[in-house]
């Protein structure tokens, strides 16, 4: 739910404590975000608490049919044989670090996991997967799982929810994702459901998911903030209006799923995220350390870093 409430006091430094608990609730994705819908599976909180008797951490190792197969993706596009390389050093090390289970029904195999971590590593690439640390649990679904429960609203007001969602980045808890979506990803796109939520669980490392991950010495977070509020409010303006917008409308949701949000599209359409916002664009080139819009086109990049 986005009202005009959710529009005004939203800021990205930090400082405003009142209105980051406010804004701050579970990522419900919504059905319109991700194609192939023809499945649900009922979240069963047990599934959750059965992943940690699962396969365990480092439980897959790297299966290379699905390796390779992931590299054909329009995603890597671009990447020179020394980041492939890397790319699949911290894939190797995303799989020895996580625990992955099916729930639902699904069956986990190597390749999904192997799929599910060439996705998370590529936005760790110039990063470290060390960005990944303090959590284990990656659960997978066969498509959308349906969360129904009491959720309070921004008045304060609780509710009895139904929300069917594709993925969800729980604080310090398990990653749950659809592997509908997952495979739907990566495809030149605009969505990417893997790293929509690993974007959560980076936002996360200093605090509740507020849009503001840590940000790297040399970079200003009064910038950042700036920037990506100025971002925001102009999409949620759009959105008001009815407007077409070039950026997925759920991105207005708050300034987490803005971020999430941008997140896909700056590796997925950086063209489009560099058309609809440049200077966002570039706070993204310096938080992931990559000019996804070089990659795309090697004439067509010219952020400076
Ligand atoms: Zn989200």
């Amino acid at each position: 739910m986005r009202g005009a409430a959710g529009i005004t006091g939203i800021r990205y430094t930090g400082r405003d404590e009142g209105a980051e608990k406010r804004y701050h609730r579970p990522c419900p994705e919504p059905f319109s975000r991700y194609p192939m819908r023809d499945t649900e599976t009922k979240l069963n909180p047990l599934d959750l608490l059965a992943s940690l008797f699962g396969s365990g951490k480092g439980g897959y190792g790297l299966d290379e049919a699905a390796w390779r197969a992931v590299l054909e993706l329009p995603l890597f596009d671009g990447l020179d044989a020394a980041e492939r390389q890397r790319l699949r050093n911290r894939v190797i090390g995303l799989l020895a670090d996580k625990a992955f289970s099916g729930a639902g029904g699904l069956e986990m195999t190597g390749a999904m996991a192997t799929t599910i971590a060439a996705f998370a590593a590529l936005q760790v690439l110039n990063l470290g997967e060390d960005w990944y640390a303090g959590w284990t649990e990656i659960v997978v679904y066969p498509g959308e799982f349906v969360y129904e429960g009491e959720q309070m609203d921004e008045t304060g007001v609780v509710h009895h929810v139904r929300h069917a969602r594709s993925g969800e980045a729980m604080e310090r808890g398990p990653l749950v994702l659809s592997w509908q979506d997952v495979e739907g990803s990566g495809r030149g796109g605009r969505f990417n459901v893997v790293i929509h939520e690993f974007a959560h669980k980076l936002d996360m490392r200093n605090g509740s998911a507020n849009g503001r991950p840590p940000l790297h010495a040399g970079m200003d977070s009064d910038d950042w903030a700036r920037i990506l509020q100025a971002a925001y409010d102009d999409l949620c303006r759009r959105v008001d209006r009815n407007e077409e917008t070039l950026i997925d409308p759920y991105a207005s949701e708050n300034p987490a799923e803005f971020f999430a949000v941008l997140s896909e599209y700056f590796f997925e359409a950086p063209d489009v995220l560099h058309k609809a916002c440049p200077a966002v664009y570039a706070q993204l080139a310096q938080f992931y350390r990559q000019d996804t819009l070089a990659r795309l086109s090697p004439t067509g990049g010219a952020i400076a870093l």
